[in-house]
């Protein structure tokens, strides 16, 4: 077993540093022929422009039926291994009833056949085989280094395909057509023509795949600005630990400033750049070649040189990646990257920005969030687009569908141009709802309100008429420095808030670290974050943090009295009473200090099971609650709300969800204590209308999608959309509550358009 496990690791690096997609697969079937010792090694792939598997590599069957032989779904083991999406493990595969002969790959004398399918997020790939002349079935180790060797090779496949398609060939070997599609998820409506610019983070020496250089010169530039770069670091360590360290120690800084040289490493990758490959995939590429070289020595001193070498890449790596391109951001680009922290994209000028794509990354995600309040279209959770290499090329995002378009046609370039426009029209069209009352055409009202955090939002929020913050996402601006802000620095930020909306409300929500939303000068490092130290458990395990927060809120609002402080994820209820004496021990420290203010109105978010439980008892505690939905949605359903592979799944239309919003708002009848809902499901027309119908009269969105909801709202009767809501806590599928809802709309004339469901054509 052990020796499977070997190859396993050796095949997945050797496939991960091929430089193309057949490449990739012939390295993987004669490494597997050889190490499991079989007589045969197959790979087919799921063309679907022909709907047919075609034979893309083999060792063992004829070579001339590469790229040549092809099979419908229904044909021969590989189609029923396709079809039953199992592994087929027989002693003689010539006497099963699928057995279909094909003379020209000569495989009559094989018998023993396992066949595994390729499967990718669902989607099947194709069937990875091996065959013995023997006619005896594959030992069950053998099964499950197969099934492995396929799970592991399913993403590499789906990226080397990826790659493959936008080098210009599909499986057969002809040309792919242009219009090249990746599909992620719709974070951020709209639509974005631009330029891409890359946003490169620290990646693992082992992530890096295959690359062409798209600038040789400029690639040994930047490859050698990274070595003088590693050279001045490993002085400067050297420097710094003279003392501290015996000579011989020392001389080992000596020794990796060598291996630098253009002798070794550096000549090495020198040569693959001037052969057409990146600086980067040529350095992973090297240095993994080293690592491996290290840790096949039988000196055991040697082998663990291999971690050194392996420091040594990775280091040189993130030299390079910090090597920035010498080009400066272009105007309305498209921010293209494997995962764009709201800390990075904070740091960016908004305005520059025209679309957002990234390889990780879902909806409710905080770069979502943060998109959405800027009105960017954007796209995440793009898991096979090959980021890395789009640096400068035009793309389409399609923030409507989750799609994102390269290689565009002028066809489609014209239809996206359009879109562009009219959705132009549209949103001016909208500006004329800014000054009418958020109200049901039976007016009833509802108070919309706006989340904020960056300063733009308070210029974005006045021209949509807001009825005041519903949340101000503290964090944010603490994302944005490169320490605590200081008391007085808090205070500035606050009062800007304040006065800007003054008399209306604000509603400030205290820090919200954690999860996936961390200060660089903060780290927290856990396995579990979004279980993990989050909100209210870090201020409250950082009084000092929490008082000098508070007090700063408390200052911003001396005169003005329009603060309200909300508590984030809130499990119990001695978290809230710490709070509580925290708050007044700030009001009663300024009121000592000569400043007279009050104590606001406290708030609970719910955002987790438990407290929807407790809401009752919260109620008693605090003037007001609001549901974050974001964050609720995602612990009722265990769905992480970052995670592109179950971002299916996420959705705060679930039935669960709709229940328990309707136990807390019931609650707060009862109780007499406004309930408010402040997550992104407040900001979508369709989650608007549900909320309304479950008795919400006050919703809090990104200024973004007041009007849009505003506009909506008005168009329907309070009364029908409680009946439409009661229909739907009878559904039980997420998707169907959608259609449900959306069909009622449509009857009553709101046009689907103005749901921001569909593009305006
Ligand atoms: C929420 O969880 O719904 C919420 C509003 O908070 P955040 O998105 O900032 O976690
Ligand atoms: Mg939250």
């Amino acid at each position: 077993m052990a020796d499977l496990l070997n190859l396993l690791r050796r095949v997945v690096e050797a496939v991960t540093s091929a430089r193309d997609l057949k490449l990739s697969l012939q390295r993987l079937v004669n490494m597997v022929r050889n190490g499991m010792q079989v007589d045969a090694c197959t790979v087919f792939l799921w063309d679907s422009s022909v709907e047919r598997y075609v034979l893309m590599a083999t060792d063992g069957l004829r070579d001339d039926a590469i790229g040549k032989v092809t099979l419908t779904k229904n044909e021969g083991m590989i189609g029923l291994v396709g079809k039953r999406e199992e592994p087929l493990n027989l002693a003689n595969s010539n006497l099963h009833p699928n057995y279909h002969h094909v003379p020209s790959v000569g495989e009559e004398e094989f018998h023993g056949l396992l066949a595994v399918p390729i499967i990718h997020n669902r989607k099947l790939l194709g069937v990875l085989s091996v065959q013995r002349f023997k006619a005896e079935r594959f030992r069950d180790e053998e099964e499950a280094f197969l099934v492995t060797l396929s799970a592991q090779l399913a993403g590499i496949i789906a990226h080397a395909e990826a790659t493959g398609t936008l080098s210009g060939m599909n499986l057969m070997g002809g040309q792919a057509g242009n219009d090249i599609r990746f599909a992620g998820v719709a974070c951020a409506s709209g639509v974005a023509i631009g330029q891409a610019y890359v946003v490169t983070p620290t990646i693992s020496l082992d992530s890096v795949r295959y690359s062409k250089a798209k600038n040789i010169g400029e690639e040994l530039r930047r490859f050698a600005a990274a070595i003088t770069g590693l050279r001045k670091e490993l002085a400067d360590t050297r420097e710094r630990l003279k003392g501290e360290l015996r000579p011989e120690e020392l001389a080992l800084f000596d020794v990796y400033a060598g291996i630098l040289d253009d002798q070794a490493v550096g000549g090495t990758v020198q040569e693959k750049i001037r052969a057409g490959e990146s600086a980067l995939s040529a350095l992973a590429d090297t240095m993994r070649g080293y690592v491996q070289h290290f840790e096949d020595m039988d000196d055991a001193y040697l082998r663990e040189r291999a971690s050194d070498m392996r420091d040594l890449g990775q280091r040189l790596l993130t030299h390079l990646m910090e090597e920035k391109s010498e080009r400066k951001i272009p105007d309305g680009c498209i921010l293209v990257g494997q995962d764009i922290s709201a800390t990075v994209f904070g740091s960016l000028d908004p305005e520059k920005i025209g679309g957002i794509v990234c390889a990780q990354g879902s909806a409710n995600s905080h770069l979502a969030i943060l998109a959405r309040a800027l009105n960017i279209p954007t796209v995440l959770g793009a898991q096979d687009i090959p980021w890395q290499e789009l640096d400068g090329n035009e793309l389409v995002v399609d923030g409507y569908r989750g799609h994102v378009y390269y290689h565009l046609t002028d066809e489609r370039r014209e239809y996206f141009e359009d879109l562009v426009r009219d959705e132009k029209v549209r949103v001016s069209g909208l500006d004329a709802l800014a000054d009418l009352p958020g109200e049901t055409a039976d007016g009833e009202h509802i108070d919309l309100m706006i989340n904020t955090g960056l300063q733009t939002d308070i210029i974005r929020s006045q021209a949509s008429g807001a009825d005041g913050v519903g949340l101000f996402r503290t964090e944010i601006p603490f994302m944005m420095l490169g320490r605590f802000p200081s008391e007085e620095e808090q205070a500035k930020i606050y009062r800007n808030q304040l006065e800007a909306f003054h008399p209306r409300s604000v509603t400030m929500r205290t820090l919200d670290i954690g999860g996936d939303k961390s200060l660089e000068y903060f780290p927290i490092v856990e396995d579990n974050p979004f279980l993990g130290w989050r909100g209210l458990r870090v201020t409250l395990d950082h009084p000092e943090i929490f008082i000098v927060q508070v007090r700063a809120m408390l200052r911003a609002s001396f005169g003005l009295n329009n603060l309200r402080i909300m508590l984030p994820m809130v499990t119990s209820v001695g978290e809230v009473e710490d709070s509580l004496a925290l708050i007044h021990r700030a009001v009663y420290e300024l009121n000592e200090e000569g400043v007279k203010v009050e104590v606001p109105e406290v708030g609970v978010m719910i955002e987790v099971p438990s407290a929807v439980y407790l809401v009752k008892e919260f109620m008693s505690m605090v003037e007001f609650v609001s549901v974050g939905s974001n964050d609720l949605t995602q612990y009722l359903l265990a769905v992480d709300r970052n995670n592109p592979r179950v971002a299916d799944i996420y959705d705060s239309m679930h039935p669960a969800v709709l229940k328990a919003l309707k136990i807390i708002v019931s609650a707060g009848l009862e109780k007499n204590v406004p309930v408010s809902v402040c997550g992104e499901l407040a900001g979508d027309p369709l989650g608007a209308v549900t909320l309304l119908g479950l008795g919400y009269r006050n919703l809090s969105m990104s200024s973004a999608n007041l009007l849009r909801v505003k506009a909506v709202l008005r168009q329907i009767d309070s009364g029908w959309a409680e009946t439409v809501a009661n229909g739907l806590l009878n559904l039980d599928d997420p998707k169907v509550i959608r259609s449900t809802l959306q069909l009622a709309l449509q009857k009553t004339g709101v046009p689907l358009t103005s749901l921001g469901l569909l593009p305006s054509r």
